[in-house]
């Protein structure tokens, strides 16, 4: 088993653990972007959320909504993001799905994605494709 999450969830690694059940584990991230940066996975090892079944997504979305809270209250943050990371582009670096929930704090430094300038017709032509399951 060369998945480094794996690891973790079989105790081959240590980690600062925040929440486990029987099917997620939850722990900090190693290089934290704010003060409570935790990782939540399903202990099933899947490349990515869409690799994911539905069930697990829900079961770690419904952890994700029990635990945000409790990292907001511990660190005293204003807010969290969650983000998914899937497939290399998006920067995913562990294979194995995880979600992020990232304490926010006002002006805390962390800038937003830059956004483009795009045409009504691009943007319609986008929804249509969406839309169209293309
Ligand atoms: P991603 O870029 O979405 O794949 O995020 C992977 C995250 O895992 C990064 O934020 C890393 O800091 C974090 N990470 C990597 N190894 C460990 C570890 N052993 N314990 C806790 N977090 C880790
Ligand atoms: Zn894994």
């Amino acid at each position: 088993m060369s998945c480094i999450f794996c690891k973790i969830v079989a105790g081959e690694i240590p980690c600062h653990k925040v929440f486990e059940d029987e099917n997620l584990l939850a722990f900090l991230d190693i290089h934290p972007c704010n003060p409570g940066h935790t990782l939540v996975i399903p202990k099933q090892h899947f490349e990515n959320l869409l690799e994911t079944p539905a069930v697990v997504v829900l079961q770690l979305m419904n952890g994700v909504h029990t635990l945000a809270p409790r990292v907001v209250a511990a660190v005293g943050a204003h807010g969290f993001n969650l983000g998914v990371n899937t497939g290399p582009a998006s920067g995913q670096v562990i294979m194995h799905t995880h979600a992020h929930i990232i304490p926010r704090f006002e002006h805390d430094g962390l800038v937003h994605w830059p956004t483009k300038e795009m045409t009504s017709d691009e943007l319609h032509q986008i929804t249509l494709k969406i839309c169209k399951g293309i």
